[in-house]
């Protein structure tokens, strides 16, 4: 029998008795332990009448055994579908119609809000808590530790998720072993992940970079994690001294560079500081190399293609940038229109080919026709330029894409010049409609601490910089940005709040 993924990242590790999972409580989860539990949930799924293929569909909060429902799931053939936990029970609704999922996996607590649902479509319905108690797990306690481990081959899919969707309806990702599997062996020889590595993990695992970045690598390297739920700077800074990796998202390292006791010294045991999902502002990577003299690896990826490129492990590691392709991952820059590449400098469309990208949306074949070329690029809806080194800059989303008065306008062209202003923070410009020209620029500044920037000033100042219609018509103060979990910012929400300025 052969399960590609299963035996790379889960079967080689049975047997072992080497710590897999650190918790908060010091409590070690050893490989074998996992694999055991994990066998045991695969047991109690199929008893539920699941099949190879069926759709899992899991809004539970991060645990071991949520993780080894995940593990489960690959070691039966299972399609894994994880689901943020902010989601309603209303969003829920669609996801799992959607997907058809033979099982959701949810809370206690939303049990009963979910009850209809699952019975008009058919799913079967258990909980999973983030104790770890839950229906699904008294039927797991009963069964054998061993699994007769599903036959899959590397196109077979292994997850389905779906994007975060700030407009329109979410889009479920079909992601196979193959775009798991290679994806993680690249990373894992880029980053020089090994068995002596310990990994702070205290990302979602209902999105790629917890899920399958994170956990993934660890499997395949055979190192060590530190779970933490959530990201909780007490726990981080106390696990520090005994990691030696940590993958975050951006707001992860603004939020230690925050606290004074986030010294060199705390992070001298470490060797690599990973940054992704959200762009790190290059003063966050100046900061974070003065404070401990690391500099912060930033790469790129999305839930469609896993990663698609990373700064160098050796070599300059360039704020602001993500950095190259990753070996094996193909990127070009295109005109949208033409698709032809677009000159060095120039800003394009970023597209992607390799083994890391996903076979196209569940059940949604004109979308997926319309984003995912025959050629096998995807055009990913960011727009990036490389520069002169070949290093390739993130300039946005193309629906942020301002366009005024016929013109474009590349919101972090201006978000780079607004954040190097004298007391302002960061930024976030967005379009907003216009009586005269359709769409114009506004900028959104958040000041440093105790910080009063002047807007007046800086408005003078662009105006000299900038093409007039690139300068922002107004400048707003704001407590915060509104971001996800993952740290993007959501200009949508911007957008909506803004969109009365001018009409
Ligand atoms: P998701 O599918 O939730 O992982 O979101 C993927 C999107 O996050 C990408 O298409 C980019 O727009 C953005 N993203 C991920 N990593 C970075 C990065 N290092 N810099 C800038 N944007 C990023």
């Amino acid at each position: 029998m052969s399960n590609p993924l299963f035996d790379a990242l889960f079967g080689i590790h049975a047997g072992k008795s080497t710590p897999f999972l650190r918790l908060a409580n010091n409590q070690l989860i050893s490989h074998q332990e996992f694999l055991a539990l994990a066998a045991r949930l695969a047991n109690a799924v199929s008893q539920l009448g699941l099949a190879p293929g069926d759709r899992v569909a899991a809004q539970i909060e991060k645990s071991p055994e949520a993780l080894a429902l995940y593990a489960a799931c690959v070691q039966a053939g299972l399609v894994f579908l994880p689901l943020n936990n902010a989601y309603t029970v209303d969003e829920l609704a669609y996801f799992v119609e959607d997907s058809g999922a033979a099982l959701l996996v949810c809370d206690s607590a939303k049990q009963s809000g979910l009850s209809t649902l699952a019975s008009k479509l058919g799913t079967a319905l258990e909980t999973l808590n983030a104790d770890g108690t839950g229906t699904l797990i008294d039927k797991a306690n009963t069964q054998a530790d061993e699994f007769n481990t599903a036959e899959r081959s590397l196109n077979d899919l292994a997850a389905l998720l779906y994007t975060s969707g700030t407009t329109g309806r979410s889009k479920g990702a079909m992601l196979t072993q193959d775009n798991l599997l290679s994806n993680a062996e690249v990373l894992v020889d880029d980053w020089r992940f090994t068995t002596n590595d310990v990994l702070i993990h205290a990302l979602p695992i209902f999105h790629t970079h917890g899920l399958f970045v994170a956990t993934n690598i660890a499997l395949l390297a055979g190192s060590s994690i530190i779970f933490i739920p959530k990201f909780n700077l007490d726990q981080i800074i106390s696990a520090l001294p005994d990691a030696t990796t940590m993958m975050g998202v951006p707001t992860f390292y603004t939020r230690l560079l925050n606290d004074e006791r986030f010294t060199a010294e705390l992070a001298s045991h470490m060797r690599l500081f990973v940054s992704g999902s959200a762009p790190l502002l290059a003063e966050t990577h100046k900061q974070f190399e003065e404070r401990t003299g690391h500099r912060i690896l930033e790469r790129y990826g999305m839930t469609e293609t896993n990663m698609n490129a990373s700064n160098p492990y050796d070599g300059e590691r360039r704020a602001g940038t993500v950095g190259f392709a990753l070996p094996g991952v193909e990127i070009k820059i295109t005109d949208s229109e033409t698709g032809d590449p677009v000159p060095t400098g120039e800003t394009g469309a970023l597209e992607v080919r390799g083994r890391n990208v996903f076979s196209g949306y569940w059940q949604m074949p004109e979308k997926t026709a319309a984003e995912l070329r025959e050629n096998g690029f995807f055009i990913t809806g960011d727009l990036a330029k490389f520069d002169e080194d070949g290093y390739i800059h993130i300039v946005g989303r193309d629906k942020d894409l301002i366009i005024s008065g016929g013109f474009n306008i590349y919101p972090k062209e201006i978000e780079l010049i607004l954040d190097e202003q004298a007391g302002v923070l960061e930024s976030a410009v967005i379009g907003v409609p216009h009586p005269d020209f359709g769409e114009t620029a506004i900028g959104v500044v958040v000041a440093e601490l105790g910080q009063t920037p002047e807007l007046d000033h800086i408005m003078e100042g662009m105006k000299t910089s900038l093409a007039s219609f690139k300068c922002p018509q107004k400048l707003i103060i704001m407590d915060e940005l509104p971001r996800n979990t993952m740290g993007k910012v959501q200009k949508n929400i911007l957008r909506e709040q803004y969109k009365s300025l001018f009409t």
